[in-house]
This record gives C-alpha cells, structure tokens and sequence, in this order.
C-alpha cells in the first residue's frame, strides 16, 4: 500500500491511467485530499468502482491528532503519529499576515547539535513528500483556515532528507496543490554546504535559513557537529552563491546562549562576517530544554548584541519568542510526549 499523499498530480494522472480510469478523476480526487476529506468513500464525484481501486492501492496517510496545545500568544502546537506509531510534531503561528506552520522533515535528528532536543536520540527516519505535506493538512483542518507560509524548522535536518523535502516543496508550490508560493516557504539547514550548491541550481525562490550559531570555527564546532565537516567560510562562500543565482536574502539564525556566543566581540565579529552578504540576521534567546545545560541570555545582552549588528549596518531582528509556554521549541514537545508515555 502506498501512501497516496506521496504523489503528484501527474504521477496519480498516470496511475488513473494504467488502471483504465480517466486521468481527470486524479485532480478530483486532489481536491478532495486536500480539502480535508480523507476516505476515498466520501468522495461524491467518484464512482464505487474507482473508489474500490483506490482502497486496493492506496491509503491516506494523514497522521493521528495526539494531542493540540495552544499557547496564550496563539500559537498552536500539534503532535501527530503515523501509521507506524512516530510521532511528529508541528507548529501553527497566527500572523497578521496571514498562518504560519512549521513542519518536521524527520523523526529525531542525528546532526547533533548540542542544544537542541530533537537530535538526542539521534534520527529515527526521514518523512516522505507526503508525511510533510500530511502536517500543513492537519493543521489546516484544526484550524480551520488556510496556512500561507511553511518553514522548514520542524525536527529534522531539511537538506539530509534532500530528495523527500525538494519533492514536498513541488507538492505544496503546484498551482494544482495547495498553492503555496515559492517565497512563502523557508528552508533552515545547519549548513550541508554542498546541498545548498544543489538547491541554489535548482534556482527555487524559496527563503534560505542558516543556523549559524557561532561566529569562529572552534566555538562552532563545540556546539555543532556538523562545523566539522565544512567552516564557516564554505558556509559563507555557499551562501554568497546561492544568493548569486537565486537573488534571495540570506536569513541568518543565531541561537544566543548565555557566556557562550553573545558577548559584544561576538556581535562585531558577525557583522563583520556578513557584511558582504545580502541577509537577515534572527536572534533566538535560545528556548532552555532540560537535557541541556545551555542557558538564554539576559535581555540585556540580546539587546546590546542587536545594536551591535545594526550599528554596523546588519539587518537584525529578535526572533519573538512564541509559543515557550508549550514547548514551542524544536524537538521538545515530541521529547516530553515520549517520557512521559515512558513513565506511565
Ligand atoms: N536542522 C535545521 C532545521 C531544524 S532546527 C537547522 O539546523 O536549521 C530549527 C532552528 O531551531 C535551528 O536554527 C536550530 O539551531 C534552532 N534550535 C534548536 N534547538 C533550539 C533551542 N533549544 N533554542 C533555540 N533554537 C533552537
């Protein structure tokens, strides 16, 4: 059985076909999908015969709503299970402008970042195209709205489930599909550079978003594993490239963890990193997981480091903290989920 939310319209178009149907019935059944109705049986325009088929071939693979938590500023965070019992968890976030999700592209993580509860039990396994796309088709039908924007900021490392998540971002942009645009989604890596050579060829508009963390290799590597495998200046080089062919702004994440990265020498030698770069820089006063030691820096240090970078002509802004109250933060929620199933 396979889990139909993996294929494109085309690809359905041709399944319709080999098994003597007409391929239009492949958009009808799309809509349906997509507006939330998830047995082939409930779909009035087609007929039983074709119906049977698809039960023979396919299931929809739209994860179990385990638990919703929303959090006074709004935010809502879901935690899902597919069919072979992981879970995920996902993160709706209200703006003005429109809804916002943040989606996991793996169960667990093994890039090993030190701060970070996704990666503690290292990586599990990469989700489909279609187990991402099932988490915007979830929210949207608790929320009962449409979502606008995806970033890929969820559990897992986007660019090490490269092939999964190029396809998801085909299945959500198709003009077919949910019609997201290509500037309204925002890739995050921990830095494989030579994905992002890959992705920067295939000249998507989609935003860029590097956890950088660290401004000199050294401190880098003691909170990022993967900073031993490239430096920052391959990371730096990939990203001037990446701008060069798509002319997208670079978005630049900096965890600040106290008396670790944010002291004022810190904040100059970024600026000075990126000052030939076209980018965004996003400050996270870092979320405190309980497994880690790290701890948030004072207000008065965050602040002192954004005036930093903006006297030096870097675009620099505070990540607003959303959502900490249900452990918004990457990996958390998923972590507590699973102890406490484990002491129960
Ligand atoms: N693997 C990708 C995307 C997922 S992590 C990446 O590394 O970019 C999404 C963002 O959350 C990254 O910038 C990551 O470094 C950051 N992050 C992880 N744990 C965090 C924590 N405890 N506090 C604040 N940011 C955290």
């Amino acid at each position: 059985m396979q889990n139909i939310l993996d294929l494109s319209l085309k690809e359905l178009k041709e399944w319709m076909i080999s098994n003597n149907e007409n391929a239009f019935r492949a958009k009808q059944v799309f809509d349906w999908l997509y507006k939330g109705i998830w047995d082939f049986k409930d779909m009035k325009n087609i007929n039983t015969g074709t119906i049977y088929k698809l039960n023979d071939y396919f299931y929809i693979g739209i994860p179990k709503l385990i638990e919703k938590y929303t959090s006074k500023d709004g935010t809502i965070k879901l935690l899902a299970a597919y069919k072979d019992g992981n879970i995920v968890e996902c993160v709706v976030m209200k703006y003005q402008y429109g809804n916002s999700i943040c989606v996991s592209t793996q169960v667990g993580c093994r890039m090993g970042c030190k701060f970070c509860a996704s990666t503690i039990e290292g990586r599990i396994r990469d989700l489909t195209s279609g187990e991402i796309l099932s988490q915007i088709l979830l929210a949207e039908s608790v929320i009962r709205e449409r979502i606008s924007n995806v970033v890929l900021m969820g559990s897992g490392e986007p660019m090490d489930n490269f092939h999964n998540v190029i396809k998801f971002i085909d299945l959500v942009t198709s003009s077919e599909g949910l019609n997201i645009g290509q500037r309204h989604i925002t890739l995050s890596t921990c830095g494989i550079v030579p994905k992002i050579y890959e992705l920067a060829d295939m000249k998507y508009q989609i935003t860029l978003a590097i956890s950088l963390h660290a401004v000199d290799d050294v401190k880098r590597k003691e909170i990022m594993p993967i900073a031993n495998k490239y430096t920052i200046k391959d990371l730096l080089d990939a990203c001037n490239y990446y701008t060069k062919i798509t002319n997208r702004r670079i978005t630049f994440e900096y965890a600040l963890v106290k008396d670790v990265n944010d002291s004022a020498e810190e904040a100059e030698k970024l600026s000075s990193l990126l000052k030939n770069i076209l980018c965004h820089v996003n400050l996270i006063p870092i979320n405190e997981i309980k497994e880690k030691v790290f701890k948030k820096s004072s207000l008065k240090s965050v602040d002192k480091f954004l005036t930093i970078l903006k006297n030096n002509g870097i675009e620099a802004t505070i990540r607003r903290e959303m959502g900490s109250d249900i452990n918004a933060a990457c990996g958390q929620l998923r972590r507590s989920y699973i102890e406490s199933q484990r002491y129960e």
